[in-house]
């Protein structure tokens, strides 16, 4: 059978490099190329703290995929770059694997109305961490009978969005069980502005960043007389990549965008 052929954006970064590390372990894998705007040029091999890859490095995502003939883009940047790769992709005929969280609403749907009208399948992912995905459905269950919730996130302090996709992601599932609800006390009043974080839908999310921590968060539900707490922790970010691959299994045979490792999960 032959290998699926990846090229991986961001190889230089913590995921990235995980990313890499992940191919490096799968034998049904090909590296076939990079994408990093700062070593275009260079060999994977010869950048430091990068496992032994002949693959080239790109620096222009056109050339690259004129160049090389790849199934898979792994893509694992910043928002902005991340959100052009993935579009560049699909009108390329490659399907993303995007873990890069903080695409708006409106981009998804573009994405989304993209993939469809090219019938080449995607998917994005705000959390490729098995366990995550399940809290997230724990959450979405408890939801129902518990209407007034509190999402905490916490991450390193190097993360450029807030709050996490993960926690956009739960809160949309809840609002998909829970009635409307404005939580807290209808005169509450922040002394200091955001004390009481950010509201989706009147439930309140907070994201907590500190240097030491990787990926974290808790979904707390109260109620009178008993609160309910359901909490995930990624250690180490290789929590994510059985997830990537599950994901880049899966895209090889999708002829549309898939939002969420949930929706590839039995
Ligand atoms: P990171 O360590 O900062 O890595 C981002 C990498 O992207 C850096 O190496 C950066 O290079 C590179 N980059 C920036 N612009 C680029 C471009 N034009 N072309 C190619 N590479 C470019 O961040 P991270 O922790 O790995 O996270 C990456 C993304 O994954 C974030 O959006 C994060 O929220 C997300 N994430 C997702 C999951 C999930 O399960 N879905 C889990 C964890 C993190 P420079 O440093 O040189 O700018």
């Amino acid at each position: 059978m032959s290998k699926i052929k990846v090229v991986v954006a961001g190889p230089r970064g913590k995921m990235g490099s995980e990313a890499l590390r992940m191919v490096e372990r799968e034998s049904d894998l090909e590296l076939v190329a990079c994408l990093d705007h700062k070593f275009g040029g260079s060999i994977v091999k010869d950048i430091e703290g990068l496992p032994g890859f002949d693959a080239l490095v790109y620096d222009d995502i056109e050339q690259c995929f004129q160049n090389v003939e790849a199934d898979v883009l792994i893509d694992l940047t910043t928002p902005e770059v991340g959100y052009l790769h993935t579009k560049t992709a699909i009108e390329y005929g490659i399907r993303p694997v995007v873990g890069t969280t903080g695409f708006t609403r409106d981009q998804l749907e573009e994405l989304t109305n993209l993939s469809e009208e090219k019938g080449i399948g995607a998917v994005i992912a705000p959390n490729f961490a098995v366990g995550a995905v399940l809290m997230m459905q724990f959450a979405k269950m408890a939801a129902k009978y518990f209407p007034d919730v509190e999402i905490i996130e916490r991450h390193h302090d190097q993360k450029l969005d807030a709050p996490s996709g993960t926690a956009v992601k739960t809160a949309e599932l809840i609002q998909e069980v829970r009635e409307s609800k404005r939580q807290g006390h209808p005169d509450e009043k922040e002394t200091l502005p955001g004390a009481r974080g950010a509201d989706y839908d009147g439930m309140r999310i907070h994201s907590v960043r500190l240097p030491g921590l990787v990926a974290h968060q808790e979904v707390v539900f109260g109620s009178s007389g008993q609160n309910l707490t359901i909490k995930h922790d990624s250690f180490h970010r290789e929590s994510f990549m059985s997830g990537v691959k599950l994901a880049i299994d899966h895209v090889v045979k999708l002829d549309l965008l898939v939002y969420g490792l949930e929706n590839l999960l039995d």
